[in-house]
């Protein structure tokens, strides 16, 4: 990602966060996505808490995220992603996700569980709360 167009994940790294949106519903869910350096596709997910357990917002623990910034430094990987679900609205980024949005170069990934069964994830980056969609590949 860093500043290409396309997002590329891993089949579990998808499957991970899927996972985590359906078990945190109804609140919304959030987590962060790693990849070793150098390598393009991002093969690791951290879940995370969402303090707010509220349906339409997130906010990670701080310390929980140092901890991963911490794992994260001692394995190699870097920050790629950040993800977090919408349980009832489509998977765009809100007013307050475009303000919060603190790291130009990742990834923001919104799933999207209005429909459970059919969850849609898409891709972002959001670059001075200017919001661009990315491609997102799947490998
Ligand atoms: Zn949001």
């Amino acid at each position: 990602m860093g500043g290409s167009d396309v997002a590329v994940l891993t089949r579990s790294v998808y499957e991970a966060m899927i996972a985590h949106a359906q078990a945190g519903y109804p609140n919304e869910a959030c987590g962060i996505l790693a990849a070793k350096s150098g390598e393009e596709a991002c093969g690791v997910f951290y879940p995370m808490r969402n303090l707010d357990e509220s349906s339409i917002s997130y906010f990670m623990d701080p310390k929980e995220q140092l901890g991963v910034f911490k794992r994260m430094r001692q394995e190699g990987l870097e920050m790629r992603g950040i993800f977090h679900s919408h349980v009832a609205s489509e998977a765009y980024p809100s007013q307050k996700d475009v303000r919060l949005a603190y790291y130009p170069e990742v990834s923001y990934l919104i799933v999207s569980l209005s429909d459970r069964q059919r969850p849609v994830l898409r891709s972002y980056r959001i670059v001075e709360e200017a919001v661009s969609e990315q491609e997102l590949r799947v490998v």
